[in-house]
């Protein structure tokens, strides 16, 4: 059997059911589709792709070619929409199988559809990589799944030895051979940009299982994660694991069985536990937009919750540009685009900010992190949005942050506001016009 493996979200080697799977075959094409679409802007004016996750991403793929060609395979970079580039392949190279991840996502639910009404005499599989359960080794079914976080954590821990029963898969040392390695059009991908601040991530697997390494057994930082976890700009402060959890250079399996291993050998405490916790959210998100597909990007929500907002052009790009009225806010996002990545804390913020004091359709706002962010992940972005917005996964509805008291609480001798900025010249205040309808 000759199959196509199609990489998607799991650049990696280890633990790695979709390859493993793929692995079985008497020849392999490994291919990595990017789709021209996302550099183009989206229906909320912002891009799928922003330069600081393409330039990671690149990264990532450079690295997993490496690791290909060490097992003397390659792997084929296609510039094009996989709706075309895959079935071209399939028939190029008499393909038998198409093997890839399983993706939440409306848009990627759609593209693997596509390809299957194109293909109707290949066979078509999909591995669940992303997670750290299987859709079968849930304590409950998708359909089942429970509303809130709390109720999914309760179920997951009520599951004998939920923890430690996640096994990883090896990593793979052999592939099969390619059918020939055909010339790709890589050369037609945007260019990549500089990055603009020293601050950065690097892409690859090497990369995410040192950074593991790194914060677990070199730096011991997960010892007091629990006190350090809501810094606004502390590197050492979280994991800062999102960006290679996010394009699957690193395995959520893979972390959750080194916190294991690290409670095992030094300490088993609050902080250590609670990574795991902030992993299960990740993998609540990951089956809450699985069970609720196409409902996760409405402005109602999941929830079905109307609010009145609307759209006020000029404070959308004041939130953006981070020249709105509120110092913590424009640090927090003159951070995000200086480097694509902010933390937990300053998400919160600067989300409820744009629900709130801004009053803007919170899909804004998360078009705005799909294209910055270098972690974006769309079950986790889409999902914290909407329960931030009280339209999701928050039985208590809209959270609304006092951002006066964020300040002091988190910024207290503002650090954070002066090192990005956050004092701008020229704040743009919520009204264009009074209520006589003269210019403000
Ligand atoms: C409005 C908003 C949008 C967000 N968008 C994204 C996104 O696109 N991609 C993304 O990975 N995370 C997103 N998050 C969640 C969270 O902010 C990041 O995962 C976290 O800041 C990443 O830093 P870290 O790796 O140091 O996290 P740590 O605190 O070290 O946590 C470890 C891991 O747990 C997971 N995790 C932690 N918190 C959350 C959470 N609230 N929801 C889901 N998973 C979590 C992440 O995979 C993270 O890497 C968003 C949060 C908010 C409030």
């Amino acid at each position: 059997m000759q199959t196509l493996y199609w990489f998607t979200r799991d650049l990696r080697l280890h633990d790695n059911a979709a390859l493993l799977a793929a692995s079985r075959s008497d020849m392999l094409l490994c291919v990595y589709v990017v789709n021209p679409k996302w550099f183009a802007p989206g229906p909320f004016q912002c891009k799928t792709m922003g330069e600081h996750r393409w330039r990671f991403l690149w990264q990532s793929l450079m690295t997993l070619e490496r690791s290909l060609r060490a097992l003397g395979q390659r792997l084929h970079i296609a510039y094009g929409e996989p709706e075309d580039v895959i079935p071209e392949l399939v028939h190029d190279h008499q393909i038998g199988r198409v093997i890839r991840s399983r993706l939440p996502g409306t848009r990627e639910a759609g593209q693997w559809q596509a390809i299957k009404d194109k293909l109707p005499k290949t066979i078509c599989q999909q591995f669940e990589t992303l997670s750290l359960f299987t859709e079968g080794s849930l304590p409950m079914k998708l359909a089942e799944l429970p509303d809130t976080f709390s109720q999914f954590r309760k179920l997951v821990e009520k599951a004998d030895d939920s923890r430690s029963e996640q096994l990883r898969i090896r990593t793979l040392t052999a592939l099969p051979p390619a059918p020939g390695f055909p010339e790709d059009n890589r050369g037609d991908c945007p260019a990549i940009a500089e990055p603009r601040h020293p601050v950065g991530f690097t892409g690859g697997e090497s990369a995410g299982l040192e950074r593991l390494n790194q914060f677990l057994f070199v730096d011991h930082s997960i010892d007091t994660y629990i006190d350090t976890r809501n810094e606004l700009d502390e590197p050492e402060g979280s994991s800062r694991l999102s960006p290679w959890l996010a394009n699957g250079s690193l395995s959520a399996r893979e972390v959750a069985e080194t916190i294991a291993r690290y409670e095992s050998q030094h300490v088993k405490n609050e902080s250590t536990y609670w990574l795991w916790f902030e992993l299960l959210w990740r993998e609540y998100f990951y089956w809450y937009a699985n069970k609720h597909g196409s409902k996760l990007f409405r402005r109602d929500g999941v929830r079905q919750k109307k609010r009145s907002v609307s759209f006020y052009p000029h404070r959308f790009k004041a939130w953006c540009a981070g020249s709105t009225e509120y110092p913590l806010v424009n640090a927090a996002m003159n951070q995000l685009r200086e480097t694509g990545y902010i933390s937990n804390r300053s998400r919160q913020i600067v989300a409820s900010c744009l629900v709130n004091e801004l009053e803007l359709d919170w899909r804004y706002g998360a078009a705005w992190f799909e294209e910055q962010l270098v972690d974006y992940d769309v079950a986790s972005n889409y999902g914290n949005w909407q329960y931030l917005a009280g339209v999701g996964a928050d039985p208590k509805g809209p959270r609304h942050f006092n951002l006066e008291k964020q300040a002091r609480q988190f910024d207290p001798d503002g650090e954070f506001v002066r090192r990005w900025q956050g004092h701008s010249s020229q704040p743009v205040g919520l009204h264009l016009v009074d209520a006589a309808d003269w210019p403000v």
